[in-house]
């Protein structure tokens, strides 16, 4: 009889964390600590550790197989409940998972099967189509999903800087497996009252924004915009993406977004010179017909362009816990690898999250789409013995995918 994939893991776990040391927390001791086993993400909290070396000998003696702090700082960290734990300040953290972006991707590697009439299919479907039952998802990522979080996290930075010269203080790294996570931890973010985090990501998610406020108001057959030289946050987004696009001459994007014909928009750009100054003088030229509609159209999907997706529940949540950056994610084997910014265009998740080796590992798989690690490519499988480099096998181990034979 093989080990099971449990005990496995766990070995492969331990000698990761014997054979380095986790200092990725600041200020740790004020941190609430929580873990989870095979299969499960959190199965406790309210841990603290006085030290990072203790924090270490308890991913040793323990090997959890996930292990997740807290943004926030807290008098008495282990206590329970909340209240007693005396709030301090927090951190404040902004996740991007490709599971919350559509990309074309999805079409290849998830999958779904009804539970109630066993119809099946490729994609992420929530509902069965036949019967409208729930479904039960495979989910996998690949790099074009994780490429899209990743531009939505420089997206967040740019904004962070650009428009809240936030620049002290951020860390990012790999969830570990479908994204990426923000941490802020400067003096002036971890003091941010709750009503400031939640109009902060207003801001950044242009919730309840209108035009109308940013001076994009349409009056006597013209629509008004704010003069560059006055234009700031949205309505400078706004003003700057649409000077872009009017630049570039992209009559196709143009009709799309302005919900107009092609045909249309090509003779109106070819007043161009007069549009650019128009907007200048902070008015956008009247198209011949329909205007304010094409205006409108126009700016408000600039506006869902240049927005940020952010999960409002958890970006407001003071309370949860997150991965601790540089440990182990216990469903993909992957480390939640910590990096710099100057890295983070470059950074290969699915290449540098890889810890273990290549030293070949028999398994059995279930069934796979293909996947790529390490730039490798792997699968698709169905029901097959083979042989896997360590950290591929690993990975479908982990995800419950394969057992060892
Ligand atoms: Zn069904
Ligand atoms: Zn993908």
């Amino acid at each position: 009889m093989k080990e099971s994939n449990e005990i496995f893991l766990k070995k492969k776990f331990r000698s990761y964390y014997k054979s380095g040391f986790i200092d990725s927390v600041p200020e740790l001791e004020k941190r609430e600590f929580g873990y989870g086993v095979f299969g499960k993400k959190i199965i406790a909290r309210h841990l603290s550790f006085s030290t990072a070396k203790e924090f270490n000998s308890f991913l040793r003696e323990d090997t959890p197989f996930f292990v997740s702090y807290s943004p926030a700082f807290y008098e008495f960290p282990d206590k329970r409940p909340m209240e007693r734990k005396i709030y301090l300040k927090s951190d404040l953290i902004y996740e991007f998972d490709a599971d919350d972006l559509k990309t074309d991707c999805k079409q290849k590697h998830d999958s779904w099967k009804c539970k109630e009439c066993k119809s099946k299919g490729k994609g992420l479907v929530e509902k069965c189509p036949s019967c409208g039952s729930n479904t039960e998802t495979e989910e996998w990522v690949c790099e074009e999903c994780l490429n899209e979080t990743k531009k939505q996290s420089l997206k967040l930075i740019n904004f962070l800087e650009k428009d809240f010269s936030f620049s002290e203080g951020i860390s990012v790294n790999f969830s570990g497996a479908k994204g990426f996570h923000i941490h802020l931890r400067s003096e002036e973010i971890q003091n941010l009252s709750a009503a400031a985090r939640i109009e902060l990501l207003d801001y950044l998610t242009a919730n309840d924004l209108e035009l109308k406020k940013l001076g994009f108001v349409y009056s006597k057959n013209k629509m008004l915009c704010p003069k560059e030289s006055e234009a700031f946050g949205w309505s400078k987004k706004v003003l700057f993406s649409l000077k872009e696009l009017i630049e570039k001459e992209d009559a196709e994007k143009i009709s799309a977004l302005g919900n107009s014909r092609t045909s249309v928009i090509k003779k109106f750009l070819e007043k161009k010179e007069l549009i650019l100054k128009g907007m200048k003088n902070g008015f956008l030229f009247p198209k011949p017909s329909a205007s304010e509609k094409f205006w409108t159209s126009l700016l408000s999907a600039l506006v869902e362009k240049e927005k940020l997706f952010l999960d409002r529940q958890t970006s407001m949540d003071l309370a949860k816990i997150i991965r601790v950056p540089d440990s182990i994610h216990g469903s993909t084997g992957l480390q939640a690898k910590s990096f710099s910014m100057e890295e983070f265009k470059n950074f290969k998740p699915l290449e540098q999250g890889i810890i273990f080796s290549n030293n070949p590992l028999r398994v059995f798989i279930k069934s796979t789409p293909k996947f790529s690690l390490k730039g490798e490519n792997f699968g698709p499988f169905n029901l097959e013995e083979t042989e896997l480099p360590e950290f591929a096998a690993v990975y479908l181990l982990a995800r419950n995918s394969a057992k060892l034979v």
